[in-house]
């Protein structure tokens, strides 16, 4: 369009300037046209004038003549005046042979004439009649002239001469009018006989000049004017305006030619002007055809790419998985949107509604949807992403939607035009995913959920009833013993059990609960919306109840309890972390009043588990900076206070609380294994001090050491015992062991045989605290046991009637076994006489020592005999009642 619009204008400016030049040239020519016919017709006028004064002159001369009887002198004539102008003309009377008989000339030359035309003309025309001649030149001048001439006759009409007048043509061209000829206008004067007669040009101001005609051309008519254009006219190429007139009663045309180049020289500069403008008008135009070309072909081409690129893209999102659409806002009066119009999609953008494209364009979000609250929460997500100028999610499609895929991606884009947005179907990774947290929460083997989703759950219902004002239990369930089961019938039977232990659980519980395996054999039930404390109560009774039933498994019967350790919120913990703690901290505390129970958390539990911990972490430490010692105390016979053994007892040397007394942390020392290794220390230090006592000269007698029912698990007492020994080259003579009653029960055949080895060595075992447990004699027969040490409640009791007889009853139990009887806890002598009495063999006690330290544990060792002569038995006179 830009050049064809620009060659238009070009056109129509380049017409416009040249019509204008055309019309200006019409009128310059019309009024050319016109001036040249005036001026002819005024040279007409001028030439007829001319003409007739030299007719005059013939008339006169020739009457002039006729009167003065042929005696004319024309010389006088002249000298008086009575021809005008003499100077360019002159008159001759020729005589009828053609001599000259006077002539107005003083000094010319009197040629005979008779050769000329119009000599010719008058002899053998005898009409009275003017002749007009050719320019000839005059023979007796030598200039050019123009003879007008008459018939000169004699009375009886015979021809007499002629008179003639010479006139220069210059009279003919003298004409006033010719200043507006300009340098190369045109005077002439042409006979009808088509002779030019004389002529001239504005360039020679009047004098007579040679007519540029090529050949003179016919005027017709009595009056005319034309344009006579271009070289056929005039051999100096001029164009021409040309008027003529005949001139009045004379054979004559007086011809007016004015330069067409001469007329338009004064407007030429106009019409140059014009031109001018026209040209730049026309350059103006043609740098903004070629810019506009360039800008317009520029935005053509980068219109045709961004549609090309509209294409390509087009075709790659069509091909995707994705749904495109752009919609645009739809606003009130302030500007909010109201709701969004689809300006265009791709076709599966279409598809995803169930529409082909053409049918989705123009289609609102108010006309998708009938529910008018789905309406407006999805107008909410577009004018927020109109606003924020970005918005994604992942997106479930609500049953309403004509969409029928089940999760959508959304991706909202501000854009020029409105909003872009993108719609991509990740319903199957979604399902992927749900299958994945299904996974990920779901225990495998019981089906529950685990600790990880546990883990996310807990917290949302904390909020809930948080909001809800309600109160939440938390259960913490720990199987008891479930490790044995594990160990001693395999995990295919514990898995079984783990089994049907949270079918168990889960039959307990309301909808509204969930139960958790939480790991190992450790569950965890969530009660929510519990309105008292009640009922995490009954919940928890339920569960303990059902565990009392036994479990009828395919690989046979299993009787297992359960310990629960109770939480509430809001009371015990407002958080994840506190709740569970407490709840933890509270089945621990069952577990340890002896499993089988539930129990709720007591800020008290708290307290002391807190202690138990940093005594743990202490007792390590002591253990690394070698914090134990023993003390000794003796074993004495009870007929003579002689000393026939002594008690290895270790204590905590503790650098700020003093002497840590084994009560406060041999019990923690089994809970938490670190018995082991204390007992290794306690084997080494013995054996190291009879060792020392041996090379100081002592006189040593057994050292037994106290061996805890955990120790015997790790099944190496036998090993680590020998090795200690050896390494102090202590005979295992010198060395006994004290197990309580707890270490024989049940029938660990394991323990048992440990027990043979160790006695294999020749290292008596010594029944510890005998009385609080529940050995059989059997077992005691069965195992073979060297010593019993009764318990001191037994000898506290040796006042009373009854501690006697039970005293007594042990004592000769014992003895019919084959076994010795020390007496612990002997802190009186009215005790020491007793057990004389009762013939007990040997005695501990306060009332011979505290346990002491080794140095002075040396002292005793030394002096052999540890109560005062009067007191032996012998003295007593108990010894008869024994033997
Ligand atoms: P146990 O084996 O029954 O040790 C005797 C405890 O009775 C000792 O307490 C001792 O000081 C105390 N005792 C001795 N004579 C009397 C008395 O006349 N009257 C009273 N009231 N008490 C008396 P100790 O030393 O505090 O030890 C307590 C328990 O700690 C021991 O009881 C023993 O079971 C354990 N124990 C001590 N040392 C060790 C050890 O090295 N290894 C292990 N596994 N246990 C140890
Ligand atoms: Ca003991
Ligand atoms: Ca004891």
């Amino acid at each position: 369009m830009w050049p064809i619009t620009c060659v238009a204008l070009g056109l129509l400016l380049w017409g416009a300037t040249l019509s204008k030049v055309n019309i200006e040239q019409q009128f310059l020519e019309k009024n050319a046209l016109k001036d040249a016919a005036l001026l002819s017709a005024a040279y007409a006028q001028h030439l007829a004038n001319a003409i007739d004064q030299a007719d005059q002159i013939t008339k006169l001369v020739k009457h002039q003549w006729e009167q003065s009887n042929r005696a004319l002198r024309l010389e006088d004539s002249f000298q008086i005046g009575s021809f005008p102008d003499s100077r360019h003309l002159f008159v001759n009377l020729i005589d009828a042979n053609g001599g000259t008989i006077t002539r107005s000339l003083r000094n010319g030359r009197r040629d005979y004439i008779a050769d000329r035309d119009y000599f010719i003309f008058h002899k053998t025309n005898n009409e009275n009649v003017l002749f007009v001649g050719q320019p000839v030149t005059s023979r007796s001048t030598g200039k050019t002239v123009i003879h007008f001439s008459r018939r000169l006759e004699k009375p009886d009409g015979a021809f007499d001469g002629v008179v003639v007048v010479s006139v220069e043509p210059i009279l003919f061209s003298s004409f006033h009018g010719g200043k507006q000829l300009g340098q190369a206008g045109l005077l002439a004067m042409i006979g009808k006989d088509r002779i030019l007669r004389t002529s001239t040009t504005g360039g020679a101001a009047g004098k007579p000049a040679p007519a540029p005609f090529v050949s003179i051309p016919a005027f017709l008519g009595e009056q005319g004017a034309k344009l006579m254009a271009g070289t056929p006219w005039f051999t100096d190429s001029h164009a021409r305006f040309v008027g003529w007139s005949a001139v009045d009663s004379h054979p004559f045309i007086a011809v007016v030619g004015l330069s067409k180049d001469e007329l338009y020289a004064p407007h030429l500069q106009t019409w140059e002007t014009y031109k001018t403008y026209a040209f730049f008008g026309s350059l103006f135009l043609i740098i903004s055809a070629l810019v506009g070309t360039f800008f317009s072909s520029r935005l053509a081409l980068s219109t045709h790419r961004a549609e090309k690129i509209r294409e390509e893209y087009g075709i790659a999102t069509e091909g995707g998985n994705d749904g495109f659409y752009l919609w645009r806002a739809l606003r009130d009066r302030n500007g909010t949107p109201i709701d969004f119009e689809i300006l265009d999609c791709n076709e599966r953008g279409a598809r995803l509604y169930g529409f082909t494209r053409a049918q989705m364009l123009g289609r609102k979000i108010s006309g998708f949807y009938d529910d008018a609250s789905l309406v407006e929460s999805l107008l909410k997500t577009h004018r927020h992403a109109m606003e924020t100028g970005f918005y994604e999610d992942e997106y479930r499609v609500p049953p309403e939607s004509p969409i029928k895929e089940e999760w959508l991606h959304r991706r909202l884009v501000r854009s020029n035009l409105g909003l872009a947005v993108t719609l991509r179907d990740i319903s199957e990774a979604k399902a992927h995913e749900r299958e994945l947290l299904r996974l990920a929460n779901e225990d495998e083997l019981t089906g529950l959920p685990n600790r990880s989703w546990f883990v996310n759950f807990l917290p949302t219902a904390i909020e809930r009833a948080k909001s809800g004002g309600t109160k939440l239990g938390i259960l913490f369930i720990d199987l008891d013993n479930f490790k044995d089961i594990n160990n001693t019938l395999g995990h295919s039977v514990g898995d079984e059990l783990l089994r049907e232990a949270s079918l168990r659980l889960q039959s307990v519980l309301r909808p509204s609960d969930s139960a958790v395996r939480f790991g190992g054999d450790e569950f965890i039930i969530v009660l929510e919306d519990i309105a008292k404390e009640t009922k995490a109560t009954t919940v928890a009774t339920r569960i303990i109840d059902t565990f009392n039933q036994p479990f009828e498994l395919p690989s046979g019967r299993h009787v297992i309890s359960a310990s629960i350790g109770i939480s509430l919120f809001p009371r015990d913990g407002e958080d994840v972390e506190t709740l569970m703690k407490n709840a933890d901290i509270a089945m621990y505390a069952t577990k340890g009043a002896g499993k089988g129970h539930f129990r709720f958390f007591d800020p008290q539990l708290y307290i002391h588990m807190k202690h138990r911990l940093e005594t743990e972490q202490a007792l390590l430490r002591a253990l690394e900076l070698d914090q134990f010692a023993l003390f000794y105390q003796p074993r004495v016979s009870a007929a003579t206070g002689q000393l026939c053994g002594m008690e290895a007892l270790v204590r905590w040397l503790h650098p700020e609380r003093g002497l840590v007394p084994p009560l406060e942390f041999i019990t923690l020392a089994e809970n938490t294994g670190l018995i082991l290794k204390l007992g290794e220390v306690v084997m080494a230090k013995a054996c190291a001090q009879l060792a020392a006592w041996r090379s100081q000269g002592l006189p040593l007698v057994p050292v037994s050491i106290n061996v805890s029912a955990k120790q015997f698990n790790q099944g190496n007492i036998k090993q680590l015992l020998e090795s200690h020994l050896a390494r102090h080259e202590v005979p295992p003579t010198l060395v006994e062991i004290e197990i309580t009653e707890s270490v024989m029960m049940g029938e660990h055949t394991e323990i048992i045989d440990q027990l043979a080895a160790i006695r294999g060595l020749g290292i008596k075992v010594l029944v510890d605290d005998f009385g609080t447990g529940y050995s059989s004699l059997s077992q005691l027969q069965r195992l073979d046991m060297d010593v019993l040490k009764v318990d001191r409640a037994f000898t506290a009791e040796l006042g009373t009637k009854e501690g006697e007889i039970l005293f007594r009853a042990i004592m000769s139990m014992a003895h019919a076994l084959g076994m010795a009887v020390v007496a612990e806890g002997v802190e009186t002598v009215e005790q020491l006489q007793m057990l004389q009495q009762l013939s007990c063999d040997e005695i501990q006690g306060y009332f011979i020592s505290r346990p002491l330290p080794a140095v002075e544990m040396q002292v005793l060792m030394r002096k052999q005999f540890l109560f005062p002569s009067e007191l032996h038995a012998a003295a007593l006179g108990h010894l008869d009642s024994t033997s």
